[in-house]
């Protein structure tokens, strides 16, 4: 046994020499190591996994006149005459021919010596490189190899390209992944055999040496057979590491909770309205998860308007019925004090006492509410973050449900899973992600999904309007507002600060003042005293007010169903995800509504784009596939808040199947093998070690 060399211990020994300095590698000295590594690649490891994004066909042709210029070629020739330059800066020619024409090699600044002995006037070389036409004649400036036939097949037939970093070169990154090919371990597969078999994927040695080697364009695609398995490894690895917390999060004693429907039936007899299919399913799933003796780890997608409350009340209820407490936790104010008011009514016909804690509470009362709290005299509590806070004690917690968190990551689920060790977990998001995103962001969780509106809902027509044409928009606001329809305004991120986003809507505010009435026109911003916002918010819900001013803080679930304009200034500079969102504000009630989307010209084209989409859809799982398609995973989430994981290989906006198959896999292989001590579950080890899974790792040592 060797001693395993600095931060290696713990790694499996055969993957050592893949976690070694770059520098080691032919073709790398300490700057172009330096170089790689600015760009991420740090080890050995990170190189394997850089594949070249495209090649460059060396086949041997009898003519240049075989390939479509500009195209690289690579023919025999006869070398002809030398034309030495005839002023510096001109170019020196040589004149050659192959089987069914003649052309030019050309060079630039070279020594005509050193060309003549290369290119021997009436002997054959043959050449490989960028054929051009320059007035209807063939050249071939500098080419990339001039060999004897003898020598020629050093040529390789197809030629990766890599991406460069820093004084990297084609040929260097060429030596040193030959060099880290023929270092490449043998692995045992960790790979369900009936898989590979089905897909015909290659083992792991082969495929790294076909994807680092390919013989043609098709085998540099992402669905060839090798990619698509050294995809598989990393999407596996992860799948995994997620299963591995999912099932560490089970083996937590759960409680059994199974209400009797009764506070449920009174609810839905009290509801002008009965719950859609969706609802009822999710609804079911969840109870069903609730009884068993394990803890619940949830996720309930539902596009805005879905109708995810009414799921989290009977979620809640049910904890009720069992003689238990169950906590949603809102992420804004505006959001808690709206779910008191809707629910607490709903609530109280079915005798269940359902408070409110925010951080607004303060002394005296806010003692009497944990003091209720912890007796159990509360049975259900909404609020915001303050509900997780250190000294908020419960009698008897069953579910927590965390509303709107779209900005929740793994990590984050972890520390409040952590808060009451049996306690169900229950995450609802609003933010329709494309399932690959869902898959690899919440792998961990249970899925639900609300694919159904409730009835009733009229479409909104989505217009484009240039910001210059502000005072029509604003004329046809006032016949709006006169015909008693209510409007939100939202202005501008301006900037990342939320000081100029608030001059900006103040801005609005009294622009839409002077213009439609003093009366009319509230505004809401995130810098106002809560006092203010609350008081600006009741007026809008009421009526008061016809038209609201704000910064994106009514973003998140505000309901006021009489509301039926958007406008959204600046549209451009939203996210889809986020406009979406705040046009799911109207188009709650009877009336017809509208949402204009007002941009500064000129648009980008990739501006446009984006806005066309949400004018063509309303679609909130369409508008995030077009939007991930565009802007890649990390911008849809971002990355770094979302835990999404970082793939060298894997493409998540194209390779969703993959990670379905992978999660599938990798759920089956702890259920047979929880410990990972079979022969595939040992192999799965390595490739955790692999793929740097390093908390997958701690937790099976813990299980
Ligand atoms: P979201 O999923 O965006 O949180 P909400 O739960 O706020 O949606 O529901 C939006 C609106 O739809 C609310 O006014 C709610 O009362 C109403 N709603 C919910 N479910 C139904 C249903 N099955 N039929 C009719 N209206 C419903
Ligand atoms: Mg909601």
């Amino acid at each position: 046994m060797s001693v395993p060399p600095p931060k290696q211990s713990g790694r499996p020994e055969v993957l050592w020499p893949l976690f070694g300095s770059l520098e080691s590698l032919d073709g790398i000295g300490p700057k172009s190591a330096q170089a790689l590594i600015a760009a991420n690649i740090e080890k050995p490891r990170d190189l394997l996994f850089t594949l070249p994004h495209s090649g460059v066909d060396r086949r041997r042709r009898d003519s240049i006149l075989d390939v479509h210029a500009p195209a690289v070629c690579t023919v025999e020739v006869t070398i002809g005459q030398h034309t030495a330059p005839s002023s510096p800066g001109r170019p020196y020619r040589v004149t050659v021919e192959d089987q069914r024409t003649t052309f030019q090699l050309v060079f630039f600044r070279s020594h005509s010596e050193y060309l003549r002995k290369q290119l021997p006037t009436g002997q054959r070389r043959v050449v490989s490189g960028k054929i051009e036409l320059f007035d209807g004649v063939g050249q071939m400036v500098h080419p990339d190899h001039i060999l004897t036939p003898d020598e020629a097949e050093q040529i390789p037939l197809f030629e990766p390209v890599y991406p460069l970093t820093g004084t990297m070169t084609q040929k260097a990154m060429f030596k040193a992944t030959a060099d880290l090919l023929g270092q490449v371990p043998g692995l045992a597969e960790w790979i369900d055999p009936a898989l590979r078999a089905r897909e015909g994927w290659p083992d792991w040695g082969a495929a790294l040496a076909l994807a680092h080697r390919p013989m043609s364009s098709a085998e540099l695609s992402s669905t060839s057979a090798a990619r698509q398995r050294l995809a598989y490894d990393e999407v596996l690895a992860h799948q995994l590491t997620l299963a591995l917390a999912r099932a560490q999060q089970r083996r937590g004693k759960g409680r059994v909770t199974a209400g009797d429907g009764a506070r449920q039936a009174k609810v839905l007899a009290a509801l002008g309205f009965s719950p859609t299919g969706a609802q009822i399913r999710a609804t079911a799933e969840i109870a069903e998860d609730m009884a068993k003796p394990y803890r619940m780890n949830r996720l309930l997608q539902g596009d805005v308007g879905s109708g995810k409350t009414l799921v989290a009340l009977m979620s809640l209820l049910n904890a009720v019925e069992a003689g238990g407490q169950g906590v949603m936790m809102a992420p804004t104010e505006i959001l808690a004090r709206q779910h008191l008011e809707g629910l607490r009514p709903l609530a109280e016909g079915a005798g269940v006492v359902l408070e409110l804690l925010t951080g607004r509470d303060k002394g005296g009362e806010r003692r009497a509410k944990l003091e209720a709290l912890a007796a159990g005299d509360i049975q259900i509590l909404v609020g915001t973050h303050a509900v997780f806070q250190k000294d908020v004690v419960f009698a008897d917690l069953r579910l927590a449900i965390i509303d709107e968190q779209h900005r929740f990551g793994v990590a984050q689920r972890m520390e409040l899973g952590a808060k009451g060790a049996s306690v169900d977990v229950l995450v609802m998001t609003a933010t329709p992600i494309p399932r690959s995103l869902a898959l690899a962001q919440y792998g961990d969780m249970d899925v639900s999904v609300l694919d159904e509106k409730p009835p009733g809902r009229s479409p909104v027509t989505t217009a484009l309007v240039a910001t210059s044409k502000m005072d029509q928009v604003i004329e046809r606001l006032r016949a709006a507002v006169a015909d008693g329809r209510q409007c939100y305004w939202v202005c501008p991120l301006v900037e990342e600060s939320e000081v100029s986003d608030m001059t900006a809507a103040e801005d609005r505010f009294k622009r839409l003042r002077a213009a439609l009435g003093e009366d009319v026109v509230g505004l809401v911003h995130g810098q106002m005293p809560p006092a203010n916002k609350d008081a600006a918010m009741r007026k809008f819900v009421s009526g008061e007010t016809k038209v609201l001013v704000a910064t994106t803080v009514i973003e998140v679930g505000v309901n006021v169903p009489n509301a039926s304009i958007m406008v959204i200034e600046r549209a451009e500079s939203f996210g889809l995800a986020q406009l979406h969102q705040l046009r799911g504000r109207v188009g709650r009630g009877a009336t017809k509504s509208t949402c204009l989307l007002m941009y500064q010209a000129p648009l980008s084209e990739s501006g446009r784009q984006r806005l066309e989409i949400m004018r063509e859809t309303e679609d909130g799982f369409r508008i995030s596939e077009e939007d991930l398609a565009m802007r890649g995973a990390g911008d849809v989430i971002g990355t770094a808040q979302s835990g999404l994981p970082i793939f060298r290989i894997a493409d998540l906006e194209r390779q969703t199947a993959l990670m379905a198959l992978a999660q599938t896999d990798a759920r089956k292989l702890l259920l047979d093998d929880p410990k990972l001590e079979s022969a595939r579950g040992t192999a799965a080890r390595v490739l955790l070690w692999l793929m740097e899974q390093d908390k997958a790792i701690r937790l099976i040592s813990v299980g």
